[in-house]
């Protein structure tokens, strides 16, 4: 299927989404103190959607009844917001989706909350937003998604980490998950080429001691097998003639 590719009208929109949303998840980053509860987090950002004139994309998609994913330390993604309390040196993701007139953007800030050191937690944070970086990076019209993948599995390896091959970027805009599907793997010069006007969510999900994962007990939260740290992080970028524009950068 051709990835739809958006017109400067409907880029205009999900330029203004991609802020709100980035400044949304660094206030979730800033109120994530130790002992807040996630579910708090969840419902500060469902004030701020409003506040903004926005929609909580993932609240009821799928029935999910969450406005963000807040995944924490073992948890890989999809984990429902609740009554967990967050602890100094949690690796802490929280992914969130937001609609404006119809169009989507979709984010995940990850962080380490303050009060204790957490060297393991910091390397792989580190290494992800490196991945991240090196996967925007490849962005430009005459490369292609496989070149994008191939950038992001480099870094992952490199570093000794784990890919978790079954969760990928996506195509974003019209609806949540547009094609095409971008693998965190995958071989330079294939797949679909790089278009501009295509909306794209990148997103490494990378395990620190394996690739291997398992569904929790609420259906939803995805976690690693053996209990180690993971990380997930993301940006939707727009592909220009140029190059790219991150479209979820806050000021
Ligand atoms: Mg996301
Ligand atoms: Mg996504």
């Amino acid at each position: 299927m051709p990835h739809a590719l958006k017109n400067s009208q409907e880029i205009e929109i999900m330029r203004r989404c991609g802020k709100i949303l980035a400044e949304t998840l660094q206030k979730l980053k800033q109120a994530a103190k130790p002992g807040i509860k996630t579910e708090e987090l969840n419902e500060l950002c469902i004030r701020l959607c409003e506040e903004n004139g926005t929609t909580p994309t993932f609240l009821g998609y799928r029935n999910f009844p969450g406005a963000i994913c807040s995944s924490v330390n073992e948890q890989v993604v999809h984990a429902i917001p609740g009554k967990y309390e967050l602890k100094p040196g949690d690796l802490v993701s929280i992914d969130c989706g937001m609609t404006l007139q119809g169009l989507i953007t979709d984010a995940t800030i990850s962080f380490i909350v303050k009060g204790k050191d957490n060297p393991k937690a910091e390397r792989l944070l580190k290494v992800g937003e490196k991945a991240l970086r090196a996967g925007i990076k490849e962005i430009k019209p005459g490369k292609r998604v496989g070149d994008i993948s191939f950038a992001i599995q480099s870094v992952v390896q490199q570093a000794g980490y784990h890919i978790i091959k079954h969760l990928t970027g996506h195509g974003v805009g019209r609806e949540l998950h547009e094609p095409p599907i971008i693998n965190n793997f995958g071989k330079k010069g294939q797949g679909p080429a790089l278009k501009p006007g295509m909306t794209l969510a990148i997103e490494p999900i990378i395990g620190e001691k394996t690739r291997h994962t398992k569904t929790l007990e609420d259906n939803w939260t995805i976690a690693t097998k053996d209990g180690s740290l993971s990380i997930q992080i993301e940006h939707t970028i727009l592909v220009t003639p140029q190059g790219h524009e991150i479209l979820t950068l806050s000021s």
